[in-house]
């Protein structure tokens, strides 16, 4: 079985799945900026665990939020909407903004080959503003929530009762959740579920506008014993940004969020990155506890990708992504730098994600070295298997050292994992001859678990040139054999000669 570290248990915890399939969700990007490569870090635990999980004959399903409204500046609830303010420093649509960021979060996630999931498993926060609305509202008739005139609050001293893995009393100090406290009700410990905001904003919505929570918001003021408190059904509003995972996996995992089904929890793994622990991911617990349901069984997550030693920021130029042109927009690509993007791929399995990566262009260089050292020795033993004829079963149905699934399996080491492989793809061909095991298993993990494009696909047109370039050499006509070793360069590819003719790898 597979084994995670899990932040609030802080040990090792085995993952069971139920009824043989796994149930995963990861906090997604907000989509008002590009992404850098630590929130990609974020994106490719959930999915090499995804990939382990398949390799031991689990079903997964894996849902990853698209944070589309109300993530306000900083992670605590005071400022400006994140959202409000790229459409307004770039001067475009709401929708613009969302569907633009939106796509390159997805290209750069498909850059380093992550299957990033689709459809109902991709949701936005808009898609769920009903069950945001009425989680705000059953909280308030609970009693666990306030309501006040700039917002609906989680109320931290009116949950006390709740079992929860982290000290709530911890709340009292105002650094725990670094957040200023403008109006006296408020304790440090209390968050936002909803914020009422000005007419003139963008996003917004307002309680009478859908029917089914016309009835809840009745309901709360009945109860409240006043039928007008802050014009509640009126006042125009955007969901806090704690809320809405919680909502989304309860309907999309769970049996909706109208049930308040008590016995189970909705998933099995919620991951985030480090900076989760202690606020977002807190008061989503909170919030479920609250409402009556376990909301995951394990909670899992990655530490911070730093540059040089220091968080990533704008001001100091440092803040990178993998893919596209991003010079002049605080951010800057990779591949702008030249890096290959599977180079970043490489260097997050060489790190353990319960340990901060400390991203340097000198460590990059690296770990490109590393994947081309790779790409080069698996082609050497690709064009020995071609020259010997041997048969590729393309199936790749289980590997011959399921050691290596026992590796993954122990916490996810993948840095342990490359050294195996490394070893595997050495000793592939010994005194010339090739171990046809050894070479099938090197297919298995590339094709279900690396991803490191390995195995390149050559156009006929190369191996044409390297026929030439093969005649050339045979002629001593080493002019032409070097022109056409150039144009195969320049066409992207590397050829490279063996005792027993030639091979391709891509650069
Ligand atoms: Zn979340």
């Amino acid at each position: 079985m597979i084994k995670l570290f899990d932040s609030y248990k802080k040990k090792l915890v085995e993952i069971t799945p139920t009824d043989n399939y796994f149930k995963m969700y990861s906090c997604g990007p907000t989509v008002y900026q590009y992404q850098h490569i630590g929130n990609l870090r974020a994106a490719w635990l959930p999915d090499t665990v995804a990939k382990v999980a398949k390799l031991n004959g689990i079903n997964v399903s894996w849902v990853l939020n698209i944070t589309d409204v109300g993530h306000l500046v900083g992670d605590g609830d005071e400022g400006e909407d994140k959202i409000e303010k790229g459409a307004k420093t770039e001067g475009k649509k709401v929708e613009e903004i969302i569907n633009f960021y939106t796509e390159d979060y997805l290209k750069q996630a498909s850059s380093i080959n992550l299957d990033i999931p689709k459809d109902k498993n991709l949701p936005k926060a808009t898609d769920y503003i009903i069950g945001q609305m009425k989680l705000a509202l059953e909280l308030v008739s609970q009693g666990r929530a306030y309501i006040l005139n700039d917002g609906i609050y989680f109320e931290a001293s009116a949950n006390l009762d709740l079992e929860v893995p982290f000290d709530l009393n911890k709340s009292g100090d105002s650094t725990f959740t670094g957040r200023e406290i403008h109006n006296s009700d408020r304790q440090p410990g209390d968050f936002a579920l909803w914020k009422f905001v000005p007419e003139n904003t963008l996003q917004k919505w307002r309680f009478n506008h859908f029917d089914e929570t016309a009835n809840d918001v009745l309901r709360v003021l009945q109860k409240l014993n006043d039928p007008d408190l802050f014009n509640l059904p009126n006042r125009w509003g955007v969901p806090g940004w704690h809320s809405e995972c919680v909502v989304m996996n309860k309907e999309i995992h769970g049996d909706g969020i109208n049930s308040l089904d008590k016995h189970t929890s909705v998933i099995d793994v919620h991951f985030g990155g480090e900076d989760h622990i202690d606020i977002h991911h807190r008061n989503e617990i909170l919030q479920s506890e609250a409402l009556g349901f376990h909301l995951s069984k394990y909670w899992v997550h990655n530490k911070f990708v730093l540059v040089d030693g220091t968080k990533m920021s704008k001001s100091l130029g440092n803040v990178y992504t993998i893919v596209g042109e991003k010079k002049n927009t605080g951010f800057e690509s990779i591949q702008e730098k030249g890096f290959d993007p599977l180079s970043y791929r490489m260097m997050l399995m060489e790190h353990h994600y319960t340990v901060q990566l400390d991203f340097t262009w000198d460590k990059l260089e690296q770990s490109q070295a590393r994947l081309y050292n790779m790409r080069k020795e698996i082609a050497k033993i690709l064009s020995l298997a071609k020259t010997e004829s041997i048969e590729i079963d393309k199936k790749f149905v289980k590997p011959n050292q399921p050691v290596l699934i026992d590796i993954l399996n122990n916490n996810l080491d993948c840095p342990k994992f490359l050294e195996m492989f490394n070893d595997l793809v050495k000793t592939t061909i010994e005194n010339g001859v090739i171990t046809k095991d050894k070479l099938m298993d090197i297919l298995f993990w590339e094709n279900n678990f690396l991803k490191m494009d390995l195995i390149p696909q050559i156009p006929s047109e190369i191996y044409k040139l390297g026929d030439q370039r093969d005649r050339a050499k045979k002629a001593k006509d080493f002019e032409t054999s070097d022109s056409i070793r150039d144009l195969i360069n320049q066409k992207g590819y590397q050829i490279d000669d063996y005792s027993w003719g030639f091979g391709f790898w891509k650069k």
